[in-house]
């Protein structure tokens, strides 16, 4: 079977996860914080705080925002649930803005418009959860322009993101976001097998951060109550959590940074193979804002309604041919649990219209040619008429 996804592991990655293994430091060494300085100089970020997970950089983003109970967090339908439970966790409420049915982002129209009338209610969101779906940046000069109108804080969810750019500038500058989060899952455009990171330009948010990573912990005399303090001493200064990366991620992270380039260009040439191959067929394939350059995590296609087959049809006959696909992503509001808590996507037509459709086609750097071709020729003979 052909996945949807999968990592790209070479010799040097298994290598460098070796020489942690041999050294004295499993966790807590120098490798986490020469990852962090190697994405600070990829992104441009001044201050990068690598975490156990995205899911746990979101959530120390989100707190270190100050974001707590009696506040509202805003954020995607269209993205994987910690992009919301990120507010939930901190004790906030969490809302959903409508996708641009184009781009499958947030959709400015609708955060123009339901900003207003929150300002009206006086209940405006203190955060935004942006989400560069696909690998897409958000339409972020406006969503800026927003930011300063109505005063919330903007952390752009880049989890399929790293290596994007938006009008020339990486995703990861603080030009672009208050703070900004990668994910190093498998899946993902570089790995660490778990991990993830936050980057801000803002050196007092990276702090508490980095301070709620390891449970509001310090040994830095500089951040302690006044002194003196005897050697041993450390002191918890808010309530944080365990979520630090391991020595052993980090120099699988290190390595796999240092092969970017060559991961987003492979990204790109399938993407922009997907688009010659499968012009022709009844499929909606992705459509790139001209002001930005995804790093292409995800190829989501949708199945228009008068196609030969329907989504499910075709994810179905795709299978049959060895052809791995999956749907990213059921709208949050519909899961469950955001159900039990009253929310719902009724109001929210294109997120609904784009989960109803949606394919998201195998998409990898180590997706080679012959293989890609074998997908193309599936898509070809199911659905041309
Ligand atoms: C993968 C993903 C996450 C969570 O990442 P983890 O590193 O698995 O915690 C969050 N948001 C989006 C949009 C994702 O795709």
């Amino acid at each position: 079977m052909i996945p949807y996804a999968r990592q790209s592991i070479d010799e040097e990655d298994i290598r460098a996860v070796n020489g942690v293994l041999r050294s004295d430091f499993l966790t807590q060494g120098d490798v986490v914080p020469a990852f962090e300085q190697a994405i600070s100089d990829f992104t441009g970020a001044p201050h990068c705080v690598a975490t156990s997970s995205a899911t746990a950089a979101l959530h120390a983003a989100a707190a270190s925002l100050g974001l707590g109970p009696g506040d509202v967090l805003w954020t995607s339908p269209i993205s994987f649930v910690a992009s919301a439970n990120c507010g939930l966790y901190c004790g906030a409420d969490v809302d959903f803005v409508d996708v641009d049915a184009r781009t499958y982002t947030l959709d400015v129209g609708s955060l123009e418009s339901k900003l207003a009338a929150a300002e009206r209610n006086g209940c405006l969101p203190k955060i935004v959860v942006t989400v560069d779906f696909a690998g897409q940046p958000c339409d972020v000069d406006a969503i800026r322009a927003l930011r300063s109108r109505y005063g919330f804080r903007i952390i752009e969810d880049a989890s399929h993101a790293i290596g994007a750019t938006y009008r020339g500038v990486r995703v990861g500058d603080p030009a672009l976001a208050d703070i900004t989060v990668f994910s190093f899952h498998p899946v993902k455009i570089v790995t660490t097998g778990e991990g993830g990171a936050a980057v801000t330009g803002d050196a007092s948010i990276a702090e508490k951060m980095r301070l709620f990573r390891s449970h509001g912990i310090t040994r830095d005399p500089a951040l302690m109550t006044p002194g003196p303090h005897d050697p041993w001493e450390y002191e918890q200064s808010l309530l944080g959590f365990n979520y630090r990366l391991t020595e052993i991620q980090a120099a699988l992270g290190l390595t796999q940074l240092a092969r970017i380039d060559g991961f987003l260009s492979a990204r790109r040439a399938i993407a922009a193979r997907y688009d010659r191959e499968l012009v022709g067929l009844p499929l909606v394939l992705p459509f790139q804002a001209p002001e930005s350059v995804s790093a292409f995590h995800l190829y989501p296609v949708c199945v228009p309604d008068d196609a030969p087959l329907d989504r499910r049809q075709l994810y179905d006959a795709l299978r049959e041919r060895g052809v791995g696909t999956n749907v990213h992503y059921r709208p949050i509001p519909s899961q469950p649990y955001y159900r039990a808590r009253g929310h719902s996507d009724v109001a929210l037509p294109a997120a609904r219209a784009y989960y109803a459709r949606a394919l998201s086609l195998p998409m990898y750097a180590g997706l080679d040619e012959a293989t890609q071709m074998r997908v193309v020729a599936a898509l070809r003979d199911l659905l041309q008429r």
